[in-house]
């Protein structure tokens, strides 16, 4: 199957464009129509450290992340799963002191060379946060916000009520548009928040620990959504609850904080990287079959 076969044709010219206008040359294997049958891979981490004013937090790990999945960063609090979710979208740019070394390849491409414009590439590589942040605007101009900055003006109302439908808000929200966002419950202003995140057509979605500042219903309601959106998206979600990576990932990575031989240094490092269903049933590593049954935490 071509990758993009699912993908409506505006979509589709939408990411290579917004893949142009960040500086990544998606290699011609990759865009819409030459799929060749070949599962893609979207991320090729490889040997990936990231410290902070030269302090190691992650070491050494490399992970392909593959297309339309949905995977899960797993381990517990400190072992690096945020730190390696922001290497996916360049976000640790924004933090002073941040460094990350070894390779990243994005559909192939240097996520981190010279000629890649971070910001562009956060508009292809979305993020949705641990907290709902929607703007102080209406319920429509949070989700049009993307959108305008592209210059897009035709058919925005189409796009608003899409991204909407999208993020299973439209129902809730449709006769109350123009509504200022922060009249939302905790777990609808999140749907807006992936509402507004897919408004400008992304290609991956990076949620950090989307639901864990929401009750037990909108939690349900988000990872239903998660399932729905990886038929169009590639999504990778940090998660501290392993019920919820089990639910809704395909595939799972396992981190735990390693310590160096004098227990001076520690920083997170890769155990096991599978498919779900394995990490969660037969671990390849002791390590993760004591963290998943719950024995270490
Ligand atoms: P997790 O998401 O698994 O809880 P984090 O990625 O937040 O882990 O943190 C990994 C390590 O990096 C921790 O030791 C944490 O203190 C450190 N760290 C995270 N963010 C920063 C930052 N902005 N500045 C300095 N150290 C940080």
């Amino acid at each position: 199957m071509a990758p993009d076969e699912t993908r409506p044709e505006s979509a589709r010219e939408s990411r290579e464009a917004a893949a142009e206008r960040a500086g990544i040359a998606v290699r011609p294997e990759f865009q819409s129509g030459n799929g060749g049958g070949l599962r893609e891979k979207v991320f090729e981490l490889k040997g990936v450290d990231v410290l902070y004013s030269g302090v190691t937090a992650v070491k050494g790990v490399s992970m392909d992340i593959h297309r339309k999945d949905v995977t899960a960063l797993i381990g517990p609090s400190g072992c690096g799963k945020s730190t390696l979710l922001r290497c996916f979208n360049r976000m640790n740019d924004l933090i002073p002191g941040a460094e990350v070394k070894g390779e990243i390849l994005y559909h192939g491409e240097n996520l981190y060379g010279s000629g890649v414009d971070p910001v562009q590439a956060r508009k292809l590589i979305g993020m949705v946060f641990q907290k709902p942040n929607p703007f102080p605007k209406s319920i429509y101009d949070n989700v049009a916000f993307g959108p305008r900055i592209l210059g897009r003006k035709d058919g925005l109302d189409e796009t608003v009520e899409n991204a909407l439908k999208g993020a299973a808000l439209w129902d809730e929200v449709k006769d109350r548009l123009k509504d200022n966002a922060f009249g939302l419950s905790g777990g609808q202003q999140q749907r807006l928040c992936i509402a507004r995140c897919i408004a400008v057509q992304p290609d991956v979605i990076l949620m950090d620990e989307p639901c864990s500042a929401l009750d037990p219903i909108s939690t349900g309601k988000i990872e239903d959504l998660m399932i729905e959106l990886k038929e169009e998206f590639s999504i990778v979600i940090v998660t501290h609850n392993m019920q919820q990576a089990a639910r809704v990932s395909d595939r799972t990575a396992f981190l735990m904080v390693e310590l160096d031989a004098e227990e001076h240094n520690r920083w997170g490092r890769l155990v096991e990287y599978d498919e779900t269903e394995k990490i969660f049933t037969n671990p390849a590593d002791k390590r993760t079959e004591d963290y998943v049954s719950g024995k270490v935490g």
